[in-house]
């Protein structure tokens, strides 16, 4: 399932890439673009527009998304389209970009990653995309922790 987050959305969609789900987010594009996107690559729209779920071209796709914090938001997409949490899927997509994150080896993060990670941490990744690193162990035990709050 692939999503596409209208601008009112951005820390939904972070959190969404978070989870491993493939989320569109623009900061800035009109109403009609959303909907070329949503139908071009079959994503579900979420948006805090009421009126733009309403339009015929995208009903089918879209998910109106209630007014509430962020993990509230989270909640309502999760429990809507049945969305589980699986350890396995966190952190497979960049929450700066989108990219996938694909496994790189503790050897070629030495110098890219805070000495202390290095020491403590043995399965890295990066972002395809735009080349972040990333790290499983810490920040894992926060997401799953602040998903269960
Ligand atoms: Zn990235």
């Amino acid at each position: 399932m692939k999503f596409l987050a209208d601008a009112m959305l951005g820390k939904l969609a972070k959190w969404l890439r978070m989870l491993g789900y493939d989320t569109l987010y623009f900061a800035d594009s009109d109403d009609d673009e959303l909907i070329r996107i949503a139908i071009r690559e079959d994503r579900i729209l979420l948006t805090r527009d009421v009126l733009l779920c309403r339009r015929r071209a995208v009903r089918a796709r879209c998910f109106f998304v209630d007014w509430g914090s962020t993990g509230e938001q989270v909640r309502q997409v999760m429990k809507h389209f049945n969305l589980k949490l699986s350890r396995e899927n966190l952190f497979t997509r960049c929450t700066i970009c989108n990219g996938e994150i694909v496994p790189i080896s503790k050897s070629d993060v030495a110098d890219r990653v805070p000495p202390y990670v290095y020491k403590t941490q043995n399965e890295f990744g990066y972002c395809e995309r735009c080349d972040k690193i990333y790290w499983r162990g810490t920040h894992i035990e926060h997401v799953l922790e602040a998903l269960q709050r």
